[in-house]
Parts: C-alpha cells; sequence; structure tokens
C-alpha cells in the first residue's frame, strides 16, 4: 500500500510550487470568478468582500503545507517512570478537504502509540492530525500521513491511527447519503503484529457512527 501512496509534501519539498503560488489578488479573482460560475453577482453588496474572506479561510484551511508534521513531534521526554503501555488519544477533531472535489472532510482521529522509550506531549498528537488534514486530501492517505510521522518521529513499537469522517462531497450531492460515515485504519509496528493488543484499542474506541 504505501508505495502507491504519495510521500506527504514538506514546506521544503516544494520551491517551485512557492514561486508559481498566486498573489492572494489573483487567488480573490479566482473566487469570483466561481461566484459567477455559480450563477451570482460577485459584485452584489452581501458578496463583495467574500473573496478576501476565502482567500484568508484558506491559510487556516490549507495551513497544514506550512507544516512539518514530524518536526511537531521532535520534542520528546524520557522521564516517563519506564511507561511502555499505549498511549491513546481519543475523539481528535479531523477538518480536511477532500481533494477530489475540494468539499469538507469533517471527522475524528483516535491515536494510539506504545513509547520505546520517551513521550510526546499529548497535545502535539492533535496538533500532527491537524498538520496532515489541513490540505487537500484524501482520508486513506490522512490516515497513513499520520501514522507514518508519528512512526517516524517517535520510533515507537507501535502506532494505531482510525478516522471516522464525513466527507461532504457525498453526504450532499449526488446518493446524498447523508449520516454515512467513513472509517479508515492504520496499524503499524506491534497494533499491526499483534491481533489481540489491536483489537483491544479497537473495542476501546466506540466510533460515534456505531453510537
Ligand atoms: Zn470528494
Amino acid at each position: 500500500m504505501n508505495s502507491l501512496v504519495p510521500p506527504l509534501m514538506m514546506p521544503e519539498m516544494m520551491p517551485d510550487m512557492d514561486t508559481a503560488r498566486p498573489t492572494p489578488s489573483e487567488a480573490e479573482a479566482a473566487v469570483r470568478t466561481l461566484i459567477r460560475f455559480a450563477g451570482d453577482d460577485p459584485s452584489r453588496e452581501g458578496l463583495a468582500d467574500t473573496p478576501a474572506r476565502v482567500v484568508r479561510a484558506y491559510a487556516e484551511w490549507f495551513g497544514g503545507y506550512q507544516l512539518d508534521p514530524i518536526a511537531l513531534l521532535s520534542r520528546t521526554f524520557g522521564e516517563s517512570g519506564g511507561y511502555d503501555e499505549p498511549v491513546e488519544l481519543r475523539n481528535i477533531p479531523v477538518h480536511s478537504v477532500c481533494e477530489h472535489h475540494m468539499a469538507p472532510i469533517q471527522g475524528l482521529a483516535h491515536v494510539a502509540y506504545i513509547p520505546t522509550d520517551r513521550v510526546v506531549g499529548i497535545s502535539k498528537l492533535a496538533r500532527v492530525v491537524d498538520a496532515c488534514a489541513r490540505r487537500l486530501q484524501i482520508q486513506e492517505r490522512l490516515t497513513d500521513d499520520i501514522a507514518s510521522a508519528i512512526d517516524k518521529a517517535l520510533k515507537p513499537r507501535g502506532v494505531a491511527v482510525v478516522i471516522e469522517a464525513d466527507h461532504a462531497c457525498m453526504t450532499s450531492r449526488g446518493v446524498s447519503a447523508a449520516g454515512t460515515r467513513m472509517v479508515t485504519r492504520r496499524m503499524l509496528g506491534l497494533f499491526g503484529a499483534d491481533a489481540a493488543l489491536r483489537r483491544e484499542f479497537l473495542s476501546s474506541l466506540t466510533l460515534t457512527s456505531e453510537r
């Protein structure tokens, strides 16, 4: 599977994209074009400031491109008292954008790792989810990106990532399958090798789709 997944794009890997990056006013012009394409008038009062707002919102929605998820995990703590059981962080909000339709993907991530000898600040796991999510993504690659970043940065004995998410491109159009959730998972190290450990982690999660 991994060989088919393109590597996570880091800021330093995109030198050409940086020079080719449109200016904010070019991006605003593109938003005005889309408003006209939708059938509305970008000059009417309610829409006058919309292009500038959309461009500012893009900085947040796509802020992940400015972040290196592995670097976010560089500060670790050795005084973990020999703790070598799984560390789990559940219900991390996921805000991403589907790369096929540029529609929102909203959901929750559940992350666990088994430390080798060092642990990471728990909020950092949530930041890694955010850094990987705030890009154009598909849920399968997002799941893998998060697991790989934790694996590379912490070299833990195991990593488990489960994501459950709604895809607006599906729930708001086409078959309009409101309420459908996609669930993906990536299990590395002991979580992949040890079926009992994996079962324990998965059964500890009450997926919201099953609530
Ligand atoms: Zn889509």
